[in-house]
Parts: C-alpha cells; sequence; structure tokens
C-alpha cells in the first residue's frame, strides 16, 4: 500500500513539472476522485479541480462536493448544463460555469414526446454526450492535461487503460490505476477521509442518480444497469476532447 501510495504521488509530481499550470484534476466526488485530489493536493495544494455535473446527479452528491470542497479547500470549479445554479450548489466557494441547456432540453423532450421514455433510458450515449462529455470538452480545452480518479479493475471498459494516455491534444494521468477498490478505502479510513453516502447503501460506483445502481459484480456493473450501455463508459474517458 505504501509503494502504491509513493507511486502515485511520484506519477502526480512529475506530471505536474511537466504541464504546470496547464494541468488540473477532474473530480466526479467518487471515492477514486477523493483519493487523487488528496494526493494531489498534497503535492500542489493550489492544483486547479474542475467538477462535471449534471442536473440528474443525486442530491448528496452535491451536499457531498459542498462538504469536501470546504473541508478540503478545493475552490472547484463546476461546469454544468444547466440554466441557473442549483440552490443546493450555491456557495461562495464554488465557481460554477453554466453551459446553455437550450439543445439537451430540446433534444430529451423530443425524445420523450416520440418515444415516450427519457432520453437516458433508451439514448444514455446522447444523454452522456450531452451532459457529460460537451461539459467536459469545456472544462479541459485551456489544459495540456488532465488528472483522473480511473482504476483498471473498476470495470470490464477500463482493464486495458494505461497510467498515461495520449489522445488528440491532451494527455491524461491516471496516478491510481493499479489501485484495488480495497486499496482505495484503506486509504480513505487511514485519512479520515468521509466517503459519499450513497456507498453506505451498497453502490460501488456513483453518477447520475437514474443510472447508478448498487451492488455488482465489478464495481461499474450497477451503471446503465439494463440498457445497451450497462457497466460502460460515459463518454469522457473514451472519446477525443481536445
Ligand atoms: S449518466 Fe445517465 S443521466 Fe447522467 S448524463 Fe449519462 S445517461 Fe444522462
Amino acid at each position: 500500500m505504501d509503494q502504491k501510495v509513493e507511486h502515485s504521488k511520484q506519477v502526480i509530481r512529475d506530471a505536474i513539472k511537466k504541464y504546470w499550470p496547464r494541468i488540473a484534476i477532474a473530480c466526479s466526488f467518487g471515492k477514486d476522485s477523493m483519493i487523487v485530489t488528496h494526493l494531489a493536493k498534497q503535492i500542489k495544494p493550489d492544483i486547479k479541480v474542475f467538477s462535471v455535473m449534471t442536473k440528474f446527479k443525486p442530491r448528496e452528491t452535491f451536499e457531498y462536493l459542498k462538504m469536501m470542497n470546504k473541508q478540503m479547500n478545493l475552490n472547484v470549479t463546476v461546469y454544468m448544463v444547466a440554466d441557473r445554479v442549483p440552490d443546493v450548489l450555491k456557495d461562495d466557494g464554488i465557481e460554477v460555469v453554466l453551459l446553455s441547456s437550450e439543445r439537451f432540453n430540446k433534444i430529451f423532450s423530443e425524445n420523450e414526446k416520440k418515444t415516450g421514455k427519457k432520453l437516458y433510458e433508451n439514448l444514455p450515449d446522447e444523454c452522456c454526450r450531452l451532459l457529460k462529455v460537451e461539459p467536459t470538452k469545456e472544462a479541459v480545452k485551456d489544459l495540456d492535461a488532465w488528472i483522473c480518479g480511473l482504476r483498471n479493475t473498476e470495470g470490464r471498459t477500463r482493464a486495458d487503460f494505461k497510467e498515461i494516455e495520449k489522445k488528440g491534444g491532451l494527455v491524461k494521468i491516471n496516478p491510481i490505476l493499479v489501485w484495488t477498490e480495497a486499496d482505495v478505502w484503506r486509504y480513505m479510513a487511514i485519512n479520515n477521509i468521509p466517503a459519499h453516502p450513497w456507498y453506505a447503501n451498497g453502490y460501488r460506483s456513483l453518477g447520475c442518480e437514474p443510472c447508478s445502481n448498487p451492488g455488482g459484480v465489478l464495481e461499474r456493473d450497477g451503471r446503465w444497469k439494463n440498457t445497451s450501455k450497462c457497466g460502460g463508459e460515459c463518454g469522457i474517458h473514451t472519446q477525443i476532447l481536445k
């Protein structure tokens, strides 16, 4: 465990040295994001932290974001497709970049009228593209590198990711790639990092409320359950972002 922590810190240190100041942490406020954020803040306390939120994230995620932003002094910038900042997110220490929701609302209501289904039920890739991938592109547009909490053992789609990935004009650093789920919980406990409350309800991977479910053989099995995207990816780790 100590060796893994030291290795992850060295990966972050090297990346910061190479890409500063055009580097940031992507934090979803899931357990893995909290680890990389905690590690990186020890190395560079003023490193930028951004988060892509959607209106479908559970209220507890916004509350947890707000709490951890204060506790870890993150100064997080939130990118979100929305008409206004949700009340639950209003806080002096949080900058919210609102991205127009006109196109999303139009596609969402047209799809519902046509099929009787919510966009995340029958076209989750499109929903994720509009609410997650496009906002992430906005968040990374001025960066050369970003640091993520991605891990190989989370799910079938993550087994082949590498510690450093170059895609398009952006480098992705995955410092805790080889950590296990048990390593993550151990680090959280040792460092007194509170966890998002949904983990206590059996969730192993957290996303938007309609697309997250507890349990599963692999951590990501509860994501997009009963859709073609089950256990898969929202697209930010598979598509070219810049
Ligand atoms: S996780 Fe679900 S609700 Fe969230 S953006 Fe993707 S499809 Fe939409």
